[in-house]
């Protein structure tokens, strides 16, 4: 079990213990849960998804 991620965009070590935002990203039937450090990074890539 790991209690830390890495941010989506920027790879800046999240704690998931503290609040963060994330973003849902279909890959085929696959459903991923993206963490981000900031909502500034989760803007940035959501607009590079193209969603
Ligand atoms: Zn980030």
């Amino acid at each position: 079990m790991t209690t830390s991620s890495r941010c989506e965009r920027c790879g800046t070590v999240i704690d998931t213990s503290e609040w963060h935002p994330v973003a849902v990203s279909e890959r085929g039937d696959d459903l991923q849960v993206l963490a981000f450090c900031s909502t500034r990074c989760q803007d940035h890539w959501e607009r590079d998804e193209g969603a």
